[in-house]
């Protein structure tokens, strides 16, 4: 689960991450109050939408007068940003921070995630901060810097004081950078976060450390022991058709390709994925009907793939082992018959009762392609879909 900027900054604070004066609001009118009470004169608005690269997008508007203010909240208001992180059709912007506008002297990097390959905690740092991190990245990766931190053990003072010496960081800003990093190892372990990054981690011309931006990602599976967390969210930020798909246990995630898919397991789902891939095609979404299928869940599922904009064919790839293929069967055939179907469909079963299964789609009067072999079904819906 993501969370806003705004979020992500009010939990650094409690565990002693500086971060600039700033007042959320909800309306253009709240605006010159806000702006008279953080006390500034040069303000910067932001866009609280949960995707990065917002600066790219117009949503980080740096303003000198409380017109301006104003003038770039109507702007932002109501409207969807669009940046290099979102879709086409961008996020909503129903909140925008209003923040002190700060005298930079340096953008730095500072994030945490779960390493699966070490099986540590890897802290990644870097000098080149801000709005070019990717491409500092991938083209010159010798500009990160990697500490990895056992879980089982602490990340130290000293492991901080040694980052922040690779980072350039002298005197007092020494002491401030250790205070953040442990503050932030802290919020990653106590919250079960996957993902927590501070881009960029600016030094003031006056030397001072602070959070310029917040990114967090927390673990859905760890969420239900962390009801302050889950308060946080924030479903107008999420993709409409993955919440629909989980009011019915449907594991469904949109792509960019042409072919729909509908698989009964995650593992299967991605093998059929890739399968697409490597005959030429691309899928439209991935989706997990889960093991339990029924007639209702597959009707839902046909709905979801059939409103992806791309969507050209679709690929069903059913093994029945605890579910009869017949049922299976049955069920897309219910479902077609109640939602319609305006696509070429290949339906590929294996498993309990497949032939039987096969038989009664063949039989049907929609055109339904099937398949025992998936290879086969693969390049059936790729030429079909071209
Ligand atoms: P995003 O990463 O989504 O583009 P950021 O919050 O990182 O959004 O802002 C983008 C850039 O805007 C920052 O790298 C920084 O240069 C500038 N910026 C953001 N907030 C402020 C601020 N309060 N004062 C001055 N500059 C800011
Ligand atoms: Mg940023």
């Amino acid at each position: 689960m993501h969370i806003h900027e705004y979020q992500a900054k009010s939990l650094f604070r409690k565990f002693n991450i500086q971060t600039p004066v700033a007042i959320l609001i909800n309306n253009t009118e709240n605006a010159s109050k806000a702006c008279a009470e953080l006390g500034c004169d040069v303000w910067v608005v932001k866009a609280q939408v949960h995707a990065g690269g917002r600066g790219k997008g117009g949503g980080v508007i740096l303003c000198h007068s409380i017109e301006e203010v104003e003038n770039a909240c109507n702007k932002l208001f109501g409207s969807n940003l669009v940046t290099p992180q979102t879709d086409a059709k961008g996020l909503p912007i129903s909140q925008i921070l209003i923040e002190g506008g700060q005298n930079i002297k340096r953008e730095l990097y500072l994030g945490l995630l779960v390493d699966r390959q070490t099986q540590k905690i890897t802290i990644l740092a870097s000098t080149e901060g801000g709005m070019d991190i990717e491409k500092v990245a991938a083209e010159s990766p010798e500009k990160i810097i990697k500490f990895g931190v056992d879980p089982l053990g602490a990340l130290t003072e000293d492991d901080c004081v040694s980052i922040a010496s690779k980072l350039e960081l002298e005197g007092e800003l020494i002491n401030q950078f250790t205070k953040t990093l442990l503050g932030l190892y802290e919020i990653f372990i106590t919250k079960d976060v996957n993902l927590i990054e501070i881009n960029p981690l600016i030094t003031t011309i006056d030397n001072n450390l602070l959070a310029l931006d917040g990114k967090i990602d927390f673990d859905d599976n760890a969420l239900y022991r962390h009801e302050d967390i889950a308060e946080l969210r924030d479903t107008s930020q999420e993709d409409e058709k993955e919440n629909e798909a989980s009011k019915y246990q449907l594991n469904y995630i949109s792509l960019d390709g042409t072919i729909g898919c509908m698989v009964n397991g995650a593992g299967l789902a991605m093998a059929t994925m890739d399968l697409i891939e490597h005959h030429g095609g691309s899928p439209a979404n991935f989706l997990d009907v889960g093991g339990g299928t029924t007639a209702e869940r597959v009707a839902k599922a046909f709905e979801l793939i059939q409103t992806e904009a791309n969507v050209r064919g679709i690929l069903v790839n059913i093994f029945g082992g605890i579910v009869r293929c017949d049922l299976i069967a049955e069920g897309i055939l219910q479902a077609i018959e109640k939602v319609g179907l305006n696509l070429p469909i290949v339906v590929r079963l294996e498993g309990t009762n497949a032939p039987e299964g096969l038989k009664l789609l063949d039989e049907s009067t929609f055109n339904i392609h099937t398949e025992a072999d998936l290879t086969q079904a693969a390049i059936k819906i790729v030429e079909l879909s071209a």
